[in-house]
């Protein structure tokens, strides 16, 4: 793990508060059996490991969502508000809303666009190290997806 205060030392008090709070109290930290959807990702330059599970009904809506792994406060943080941000959602505006979450991060779209908690991300993106943090558990539940609609068709 690399040093806990690159960047983070150097967040908004209010926002330092929020991740940690996800931090140490996590939403939908575990394991789930037979998820419908599944995939682990590793960010070697921190040491994050994420491992994200995802129930879908059958209209297609995220019923369920576990993550597991270890990692960076921050990197920890991100998946469980992740997976609050997307409890019920429809798969299609999951990763919508993975996209937008991506562009925002990388500088690329507005940091308006981040409400909630989410918004105590947007001081990260002055720091590229922490960026990929933020982003593994998106990225892997984005994987996760895709993987599920390739064997899922329609
Ligand atoms: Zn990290």
């Amino acid at each position: 793990m690399i040093d806990q205060n690159e960047g983070f030392s150097n967040l908004d008090n209010l926002y330092k508060e929020v991740i940690m709070e996800h931090y140490r109290q996590p939403s939908n930290k575990g394991t789930m059996e037979n998820p419908d959807a599944v995939s682990e990702g590793y960010n070697p330059l921190c040491g994050d490991r994420v491992k994200i599970m995802v129930r879908i009904n059958e209209q297609g809506q995220v019923s369920e969502t576990r993550f597991s792994g270890e990692g960076c406060s921050i990197c920890m943080a991100s998946a469980s508000m992740l997976t609050d941000e997307i409890e019920e959602r429809e798969l299609g505006e999951v990763l919508k809303s993975i996209e937008q979450f991506r562009s925002v991060m990388k500088g690329e779209s507005d940091v308006a666009l981040l409400d909630g908690d989410l918004e105590s991300f947007g001081g990260v993106r002055k720091f590229p190290i922490r960026i990929k943090c933020v982003l593994l558990p998106w990225t892997t539940l984005n994987d996760a997806i895709k993987e599920y609609r390739k064997k899922t068709p329609g």
